[in-house]
């Protein structure tokens, strides 16, 4: 039977960027995922949990999914298996042959195999993008290179590939080549790209002579394809050619059409709406929920066992990381690259007023920009009673902070979507963030008539101030002390399901979309 569905439009619908209707017994689709992340073998943020967890979840789904992955230094630290394929080729950059390789492995106790495109040059390098908060002056031809080692490995392996799922403004070439320099080229001429949009921020943004690299016509390097403000910009190439576009929450999907969120983009968003979809990621349970998590000690999975399980953590983790063990003074978290995005400014502030006081514990986990390093090591050296700060990259200690803390404070400037909020709720450790993009999706915040409702599972707010985020920490604190509201919260956002299943439906219709709209464009 063929399979179609009436997809929303753009329009005043609230669930207009939703993909409302689930796949009726919709086609298996080989896939492949372009991604310079995916765990466990390359992570740097939310780009890396989701391109290692969607893709199981397709697989489940009845689709046929690989990932192509650089091969970064860091990808043997997962400890899996990674052999040669013996495959090499040249890919040509500007008028060089550069050597490329094939490694393979596959994602952990799947059959989902996983391709690495090798050229040590490239990427057998310390960092992923850059040091020291330099961006590698490389970047452009590193990424030029993946994109077409990633077309050419299609070929050499002769993976079926009906759709390219690019993801970020490091896949952002892909689109291009398809419709470019390959579309007369079986069997790419038959391919469609679907373009995720993880951070609109990180565009991808070169020097114009960096087309040169490309070996694409200089004619697509105009105002409403390639070029933006006189740059070589991946992130408009991939908007401008791709089938479908998509990005990590309908909210998100929605604010990126105005600015500031749009970050320039609002042109070329605008230009392809009716081809925007918004769909949240999921969180991947079997890593992150406090009923399996091996990091930590003892497990919990309900309402009863929450109480021991979390007082036992959390004294676990004040233990850890040099705090005062005391079960009653709220402990507050906060994990995440340490960026002006996520609210560390916010965060600081309020630290700094609060630290004199009684009010609360704090516990921060990152790396990133180095005045916040700064900073936040200074209110360290002087509040270690209060305030404790490992300026470091742990998984492990991520998912102990998670399972110890009371509170998980994300008062983001943007969200595209946020996962800490969606794995706080599984570990009962209450979201504490600024409605926006996918937290503003995902929590709901304890207003008289959501306790009232017992639907509230944390606490929002809109305006980006330290007097906002203050106001809003203060009334979660006072909560706190009355346990019996505290522990509805909790277990009302412990029961909910934030599991990849719903959005990869969404993504198996929306992989539908992409290839009718491929093969209608290239009948037009
Ligand atoms: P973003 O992708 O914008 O960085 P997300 O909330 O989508 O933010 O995802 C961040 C992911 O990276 C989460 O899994 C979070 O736990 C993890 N993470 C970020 N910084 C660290 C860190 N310093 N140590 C361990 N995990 C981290």
């Amino acid at each position: 039977m063929p399979w179609s569905v009436s997809l929303p439009k753009f329009g005043n619908a609230a669930t207009i960027f939703e993909l409302q209707q689930l796949p009726e017994g919709g086609m298996s689709v080989n896939i492949l995922f372009a991604t310079a992340e995916a765990v466990p073998f390359c992570k740097t943020g939310g780009l890396g949990d989701v391109c290692g967890s969607l893709p199981l979840e397709l697989y489940k789904l009845g689709h046929r999914p690989v990932v192509a992955l650089p091969a970064f230094r860091q990808i043997y630290e997962a400890g899996l298996p990674i052999v040669s394929t013996g495959v090499h080729f040249e890919i040509p950059i500007g008028q060089k042959r550069v050597d490329c390789g094939i490694l393979e492995s596959n994602l952990p106790d799947s059959a989902v195999p996983v391709y690495f495109v090798q050229n040590d040059y490239y990427f057998d390098r310390p960092q992923f993008y850059g040091e020291r908060g330099e961006d590698y002056q490389d970047n452009c031809e590193r990424f030029v290179f993946y994109c077409r080692a990633v077309l050419e490995l299609i070929t050499q392996l002769d993976l079926e590939t009906e759709l390219i799922h690019c993801h970020d403004w490091c896949a952002g070439l892909l689109p291009v080549y398809l419709k470019t320099v390959f579309n007369e080229t079986a069997p790419y001429d038959q391919m469609a790209a679907l373009y995720t949009i993880h951070n609109l921020a990180y565009q991808g943004n070169f020097w114009h002579w960096d087309m040169a690299l490309t070996g694409i016509d200089w004619k697509y390097f105009n105002w409403q394809q390639m070029e933006f403000y006189g740059n070589l910009n991946f992130m408009k190439t991939a908007i401008s050619f791709a089938d479908t576009i998509s990005t990590v929450s309908p909210t998100y999907a929605k604010e990126i059409l105005r600015p500031p969120l749009s970050c320039g983009m609002e042109g070329a968003l605008e230009h392809r709406r009716e081809d925007l979809f918004g769909i949240i990621n999921g969180a991947d349970y079997d890593q992150w929920n406090p009923a399996i998590d091996p990091f930590i000690e003892p497990n919990y999975y309900d309402a009863e066992s929450f109480v021991t399980g979390k007082r036992a953590c959390k004294s676990a983790v004040q233990q850890e990381v040099g705090l005062p063990v005391d079960p009653e003074i709220p402990l507050i978290a906060a994990i995440g690259r340490l960026a002006d995005q996520k609210g560390f400014d916010l965060i600081s502030r309020v630290m700094q007023q609060w630290a004199e006081g009684e009010h609360a514990q704090w516990v921060i986990l990152g790396t990133g920009d180095s005045k916040y390093h700064q900073v936040l090591s200074q209110l360290a050296a002087k509040y270690p009673h209060r305030i404790a700060v490992r300026l470091e990259f742990s998984n492990e200690l991520a998912h102990r902070i998670e399972a110890g803390a009371d509170m998980f404070v994300m008062p983001s400037q943007y969200e595209p979507c946020g996962l800490n909020q969606l794995y706080s709720l599984k570990y009962g450790t209450v979201p504490i963030v600024r409605a926006t993009g996918g937290l503003a999706d995902t929590v709901v915040n304890a207003t008289a008539e959501n306790l009232a409702l017992g639907r509230a599972t944390g606490f929002s707010f809109s305006e980006y101030t330290a007097l906002a985020l203050g106001e809003t920490l203060f009334r979660a604190c006072e909560l706190f002390a009355d346990k019996a509201v505290w522990n509805r919260i909790v277990t009302t956002g412990m029961k909910q399901d934030w599991s990849w299943n719903a959005s990869a439906q969404k993504y198996s219709e929306l992989y539908e979309q992409t290839l009718s709209r491929a093969r209608q464009g290239a009948l037009s």
